[in-house]
């Protein structure tokens, strides 16, 4: 860490989105500092699927190569957490110390909301998945079933259907759905139970079935959810960086947050942004953010002038 603390550019997450960004600024040759709790949203899962050249790769895998990557270009990685974001740019960590920066990336992901099921924690992305892109193909022809919760249940059914030809819709919290939509789901095969899942059923390995409330035990070995997402923008001590209704931080095509010098990007801004695209959005962002840079370079070098 530089002793004056001074940086050019201070992400707040150290994921794929922060660590893209910190990629680009460091062989642009910026001074850079990425600070990372190290809770990374999809830290259950196995593997991490849809990425060219990196599918199959662990989570932590994955992150170990980006952060040798972002090191041998100068950047530094700092683990803690950062407690307060000012609109000055000051960035203040629980350990401490406060960092400024001429701009501020927010990269600090969101907290997925696991359904209130019995062993949904233990199971989460080991049985039970948010993203049928993502785990489907693994659990290609098993039998799939979907937990419902809300009106894109029967789109996430549909989807799970690509995968097997076995796939049940669990209506759990949603209303049975209507004439109309369980024609739909029939005809592609879909079949629909009616009631609340009160349990998952796992062996040592994987999951094996749902249980009921009413005590039906149903044989199932993925279980796909969508879930709700919690984006905690309480550091951020800036009343102009708005949020939208689902917490995420709201932000121009590139990442601009409105207020001076703070940019968003990743599941911070978008909660259905995968790694790759995490990762993809997270690299504009930062050529933004260097445009940024080089004109406040340029300002900085005429009032320099004499
Ligand atoms: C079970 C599961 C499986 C998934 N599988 C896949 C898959 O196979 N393929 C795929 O493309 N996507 C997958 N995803 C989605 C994937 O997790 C996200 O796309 C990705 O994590 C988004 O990257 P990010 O950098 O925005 O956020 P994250 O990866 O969550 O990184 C955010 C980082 O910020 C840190 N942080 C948070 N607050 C602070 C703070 N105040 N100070 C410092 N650091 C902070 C966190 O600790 C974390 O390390 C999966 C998600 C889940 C839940």
């Amino acid at each position: 860490m530089n002793t004056d603390n001074k940086y050019d550019v201070v992400i707040i997450g150290g994921g794929a989105a922060g660590l893209s960004a910190a990629l680009l600024l460091g062989r642009a040759r910026r001074r850079v500092a990425v600070v990372d709790s190290g809770k990374p949203r999809n830290t259950r899962a196995e593997h991490i699927h849809g990425y060219l050249t990196r599918d199959g790769v662990p989570p932590a895998r994955f992150l170990e190569l980006a952060r040798e990557e972002v090191r041998s270009y100068g950047v530094e990685l700092t683990d803690a957490t950062a407690e307060e974001v000012y609109a000055d740019r000051r960035v203040c960590l629980d350990d401490g110390r406060m960092l400024s920066a001429r701009q501020v990336i927010l990269a600090f992901g969101l907290r997925d909301v696991l359904p209130d099921v019995e062993g949904a924690e233990s199971r989460w992305g080991r049985g039970l998945f948010q993203c049928p892109y993502c785990h489907g193909w693994e659990y290609r022809d098993r039998k799939l079933a979907v937990l419902g919760t809300g009106g894109s249940s029967v789109q996430q059914a549909l989807l799970v259907r690509q995968f097997s030809g076995d796939v049940t819709l669990f209506t759990h919290e949603m209303a049975g759905p209507d004439g109309e939509t369980a024609a739909d789901l029939a005809s592609c095969g879909v079949k629909i139970v009616q009631g609340r899942v009160r349990a998952l059923v796992a062996g040592p390995e994987s999951l094996t079935g749902v249980r009921l409330e009413i005590g039906e035990l149903h044989a199932c070995d993925a279980l796909f959810y969508e879930p709700g997402a919690i984006v905690d923008t309480s550091i951020v001590k800036v009343p102009d960086c708005r949020t939208s209704e689902n917490g995420c931080v709201t932000t121009d095509e590139l990442g601009r947050t409105g207020v001076e010098g703070i940019w968003a990007t990743g599941n911070a801004a978008d909660p259905a942004a995968q790694v790759i695209v995490a990762a993809g959005d997270s690299y504009r962002l930062a050529v933004a953010v260097n445009a940024a840079l080089i004109e406040d370079d340029v300002a900085q070098a005429r009032s320099s002038l004499p």
